[in-house]
């Protein structure tokens, strides 16, 4: 069903005023963790004077090591929630547990489903049950046909709205975090009517490098980009090393506006 050959034209998922796979750029950009309402404000004031719309922020957070930050939970979409509303943003936010999706939908504009997780196939059904649009990342050792048949789950459900999100996958490269599989944007684009996103943090795991890697992924097709800005990257609970703080935020979005302007924002 996610398939171009079973729907030609390009599937646009409105969010907030945005409408994403419309052919313009709609950005995602907030912490990694949630960790107070101070700093989700703090981020959320950043990101909506670039006049973007959605603010993402993990409240339950996959860790690898079950040692570090799991995240605040509920707490957290509270947070998130109370955040946006004052800003009049829109949530992205992980959900990690079939049955904390339900709930959820008081709190969130966007489920997220994490690299981690993109074959949890009872979260992608519980997923596919809602209308909530579903922004789910490619697996960190998932191929690209895997990742299409991932969002299958969600689409045979009756959830149309999904995004599917590059991240970067397994190589033997240890220069980044994983390796930002560019060409799999075009393809996705060719093989699915779906809009596709590219997480330029965490597929890099570099903050040096996070605007060449948005650019080649709005250069190659994609319909907007997801990067991590803490107002003091260095006590971040997680992802310390490559969150923006907020002036560099600034003059990346500065940047990537000048390289590749969003377009009408009425
Ligand atoms: C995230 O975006 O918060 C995240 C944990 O990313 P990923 O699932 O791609 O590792
Ligand atoms: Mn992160």
């Amino acid at each position: 069903l996610v398939s171009r050959k079973m729907q030609a034209e390009d599937t646009i998922i409105e969010i907030k005023g945005e409408k994403i796979g419309d052919g313009n750029l709609h950005h995602i950009m907030g912490p990694c963790s949630v960790e107070s309402y101070e700093q989700v404000s703090q981020v959320a004031k950043a990101v909506k004077q670039k006049g973007l719309k959605m603010l993402r922020g993990g409240a339950f957070k996959p860790r690898t090591s079950p040692y570090d930050f799991q995240g605040l939970g509920v707490e957290g979409l509270q947070i998130l929630k109370q955040v946006a509303d004052e800003q009049d943003l829109a949530v992205v936010s992980e959900i990690v547990n079939p049955a904390h999706v339900e709930k959820a939908l008081d709190y969130v504009d966007v489920i997220q489903i994490g690299a981690r997780n993109m074959q949890n196939f009872e979260l992608l059904k519980a997923a596919g049950e809602t209308d909530k649009p579903v922004l789910l990342k490619r697996g960190l050792s998932a191929t690209i046909s895997e990742f299409i048949n991932a969002a299958e789950y969600i689409i045979s459900r009756g959830n149309r709205n999904i995004i599917l999100c590059e991240r970067g996958i397994r190589t033997y490269e240890k220069a980044t975090r994983n390796t930002l599989d560019i060409s799999a944007v075009p393809i996705l684009k060719q093989e699915t009517h779906l809009p596709v996103m590219v997480d330029v943090t965490h597929s890099t795991g570099r903050r040096d490098i996070l605007l060449p890697a948005a650019k080649a992924a709005v250069a190659i097709g994609a319909d907007g980009v997801m990067a991590e800005v803490h107002p003091d990257p260095a006590v971040a609970l997680s992802d310390a090393a490559q969150q923006m703080d907020i002036p560099t935020f600034d003059r990346f979005m500065n940047a990537l506006d000048e390289y590749a302007p969003r377009v009408s924002m009425q």
